[in-house]
């Protein structure tokens, strides 16, 4: 994929050499109050198990759960240091992003809104807590912003064999795809769900809508390649795939716990990621990716 030269976004900030916070400054605040728990008398102990109870059902608070890009098991792994031409590259796939989906969701009579992204390493705060990069990139609805530690991109290469900038570009137009899902209304119907049907039934709205991102990703990569002079090389969306195909649930499972357990699967199967990456590359059509709401599940 040819980038340099092209306009860069402002919705970019990197917090990369910012002081890295404490894992969990809430564990703390647990051990305190647990403490005082075991020492309070039986009222006071019930008083506090009531006031916890209504805390956990009321002040969840909306839209706070992350929407991750796959789910790759936690790993420790060694951070690159400031690296601008990495700046410089998101800056450019975020502005990419920016121009075609203007122009896509303008077309659908829908009002596009910016993205942000926060490029970080290791860990850095994020609304209600703190994001840790071996949860791998993800976007968060509640300040529509991408959070992303490149050294991702290192373990992708490594640790799945997944190469390429345009490997790259997908995962950043899969985020992406996330925020386009936001302003279509597609997160906040699956946020409702939480909690109300079972986990079963949740998780395979979570796979839909997992699928329809990287569909969007390949929506994102055809407008792309028609707005942008050489945008696409030989080989981009093969790398793009061969990335879908590594960060399948079945893929990721197998290689984990060697073996598959289709109900807890959140985000599709290597085969459909790559599927709906390519559907979406090849139509251009945001309206085939409405059918991952209509078809069977087991037809995805
Ligand atoms: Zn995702």
């Amino acid at each position: 994929m040819k980038w340099r030269g092209r306009r860069k976004s402002t919705h970019v900030t990197d917090r990369r050499g910012e002081a890295i916070p404490r894992s969990s400054g809430s564990n703390a605040a647990a051990g305190l109050l647990l403490g005082f728990f075991f020492r309070s008398s039986r009222k006071t102990k019930l008083a506090i198990i009531l006031v916890a109870i209504f805390a956990f059902t009321f002040f969840r608070g909306p839209m706070m759960e992350m929407i991750g890009l796959s789910e790759l098991a936690p790993t420790e792994q060694s951070h690159s240091g400031q690296n601008d031409e990495m700046r410089d590259y998101l800056s450019v796939m975020m502005a990419d992003n920016e121009t075609v989906w203007t122009n896509v969701l303008a077309k659908q009579g829908l009002r596009y809104r910016p993205a942000n992204m926060i490029i970080y390493s290791q860990r850095t705060q994020i609304p209600g807590g703190i994001a840790d990069a071996r949860m791998g990139p993800f976007y968060l609805p509640a300040n529509e912003t991408i959070y992303i530690d490149p050294s991702f991109f290192s373990e992708l290469k490594e640790k799945f064999g997944a190469k390429g900038d345009f490997a790259e570009a997908y995962v950043v137009a899969h985020e992406y795809g996330h925020h386009i899902q936001n302003i279509m209304g597609r997160l906040q119907e699956l946020h409702t769900q939480r909690g109300t049907v079972s986990k079963k039934e949740y998780n395979q709205h979570s796979v839909r809508v997992e699928l329809q991102a990287d569909f969007l990703a390949g929506v994102f990569a055809h407008h792309a390649n028609n707005t942008f002079k050489e945008f696409l090389e030989a080989g981009d969306i093969e790398e793009a795939m061969r990335c879908a195909e590594a960060i399948g649930d079945d893929r990721l499972q197998q290689q984990s716990q060697g073996s598959v357990v289709r109900d807890s699967f959140t985000h599709g199967t290597s085969k459909q990621r790559a599927y709906w990456f390519q559907k979406g590359y090849t139509t251009g059509d945001l309206k085939e990716g409405e059918k991952l709401y209509t078809l069977p599940y087991s037809q995805l």
